[in-house]
């Protein structure tokens, strides 16, 4: 569902994504890993043209994303088409305050998928049971904790019936107690099939979750495993040395 191929990234003459090879195939789970600032947040963008790239070739379900000279010259299409099928989940949950939850997750089935307000209303209710949250349709957001408002941010991506979903560290804004609570909703939906990217700091859920680790550095990615190889018996120095530090 995802292909790239030789993708290049800069942002001026800053090289940020060097070469990137990596395919994604329906129901898999691939978890991102590297220090800060290696890339994996422009990785991920790149896949729902949050990031626009120079070079290389991007497909997503089928459809070619434009490189961002095409892009600027007006091939916003294939971008439209891409962005209705990719959900993304960020570290802040941005959720409309004056809204409830109900409101937040039917607002954009209703406006892109021209959903009636009642269908819309039945599928985010059932969305809400798979989060844990149905007793909380009516609050607004902020009567909700930090968990709870991210379940409701996962809930409002899944709304749009996502073909993939995009996590970029979904817990790192939450305090510990909460961040179970969010990984076991984003376990589930790995349970039931769903494609996803995720970036995480939780090494732990990582190596439970993942069908395959990405790790990248400086821009490159240096190993693709499987969990329990890049876990216990890393290829790449450098991932060994990443590890050391944060295990
Ligand atoms: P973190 O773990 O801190 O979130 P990351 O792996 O997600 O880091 P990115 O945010 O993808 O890293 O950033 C990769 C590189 O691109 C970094 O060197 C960063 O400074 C640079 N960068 C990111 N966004 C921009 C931007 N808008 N303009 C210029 N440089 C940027
Ligand atoms: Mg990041």
């Amino acid at each position: 569902i995802v292909e790239m191929k030789r993708l290049n990234k800069f942002y001026g003459s800053h090289h940020v994504l060097k070469d990137i090879d990596l395919s994604v195939s329906r129901g898999e789970v691939v978890v991102v890993l590297g220090a800060s600032g290696s890339g994996k947040s422009t990785l991920i963008r790149c896949v729902n043209g949050l990031e626009m790239y120079q070079n290389g070739s991007l497909v997503v379900d089928g459809y070619p994303m434009p490189v961002e000279e095409d892009r600027l010259l007006g091939g916003e299409k294939e971008l439209v088409a891409i962005r209705k099928g990719v959900g993304m989940v960020f570290q802040q949950f941005n959720l409309f305050p004056h809204k409830t939850v109900t409101e937040n997750i039917t607002i954009a089935p209703m406006r892109v998928r021209k959903k009636s307000k009642e269908e819309a209303e039945a599928t985010a209710l059932k969305l809400l049971d798979r989060v844990g949250l149905k007793a909380h349709a009516d609050k607004y957001p902020a009567q909700l904790s930090g968990g709870q408002q991210q379940r409701v941010a996962i809930a409002r991506s899944l709304a749009m019936e996502p073909g993939l979903m995009l996590f970029d560290e979904p817990t790192s804004a939450l305090d510990p107690e909460m961040i179970g609570e969010v990984l076991d909703v984003i376990r589930e939906l790995a349970a039931d099939g769903m494609t996803m990217m995720i970036v995480t700091h939780e090494m732990g859920f990582a190596r439970d979750v993942a069908d395959r680790i990405v790790y990248i550095d400086q821009g490159s990615i240096l190993e693709i495993s499987k969990p329990d190889t890049f876990f216990d018996n890393p290829t790449n120095e450098r991932a060994r040395t990443f590890l050391a530090r944060v295990l």
